[in-house]
């Protein structure tokens, strides 16, 4: 099955390519020459995501499916959350991005988290939308070397070790992502099953 995922980030398409296999070729943002961000105006993941893949659809006339996902810090109050990209300035850069966080937690001893993703399907124009999330906590400095963003400094719950030191099949094992995209992969095979045959 080809999906096209509308996004420029090749972490995440890394991921969500890794979780599905050969079975599917997903296809992202540069298969259409598109270049430069995708709309983030809205202020919860659910509508961000909806605008990113109905932007495509409308622009390219594509059914594709895009993602807006985030670090939910409970003492923070959810922060940085929607705005976990840009949380230390508009040039999205990780390093600053922990730094900010670990500063901000600097004494807490509440270092409950989540990462949640959203997925924003959309199909002859109408949009499915299907969630994922993990929980974990703070660490109070980063370790490992793998993965991208927030990766070092997050402790899934039930693990001794930080996202940035799972493997890549070990994060698509649990990660909020993975759970996102095998909803819609579900969605997907259902639809499949009762589309009319035009043979
Ligand atoms: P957006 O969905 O492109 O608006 O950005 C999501 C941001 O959340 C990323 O740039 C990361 O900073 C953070 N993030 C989302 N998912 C993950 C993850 O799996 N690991 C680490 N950081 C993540």
């Amino acid at each position: 099955m080809q999906l096209l995922f509308a996004t420029g980030n090749q972490n995440k398409v890394n991921e969500v390519r890794a979780k599905l296999g050969a079975d599917y070729q997903i296809n992202d943002l540069s298969s259409l020459a598109f270049k430069g961000d995708l709309p983030e105006t809205h202020e919860t993941l659910w509508e961000n995501a909806k605008e990113k893949a109905m932007f495509v659809y409308e622009n390219f006339g594509r059914n594709c499916f895009a993602e807006d996902s985030g670090l939910m810090i409970d003492v923070l109050n959810g922060a940085p959350g929607v705005y976990s990209a840009r949380y230390a300035g508009s040039d999205k850069n990780d390093q600053k991005n922990i730094e900010k966080v670990l500063q901000e937690m600097k004494g807490k001893s509440n270092r409950q988290a989540k990462f949640m993703t959203v997925i924003a399907l959309v199909i002859d124009y109408t949009t499915y939308l299907f969630e994922g999330e993990i929980k974990g906590e703070i660490l109070t400095s980063p370790v490992g070397e793998n993965g991208f963003g927030y990766d070092p400094i997050f402790k899934p719950e039930g693990f001794n070790c930080s996202f940035a030191e799972l493997t890549m099949e070990e994060k698509i094992q649990l990660s909020h992502r993975s759970i996102a995209t095998s909803k819609m992969i579900e969605f997907l095979n259902e639809l499949n099953q009762f589309k009319p045959d035009h043979d």
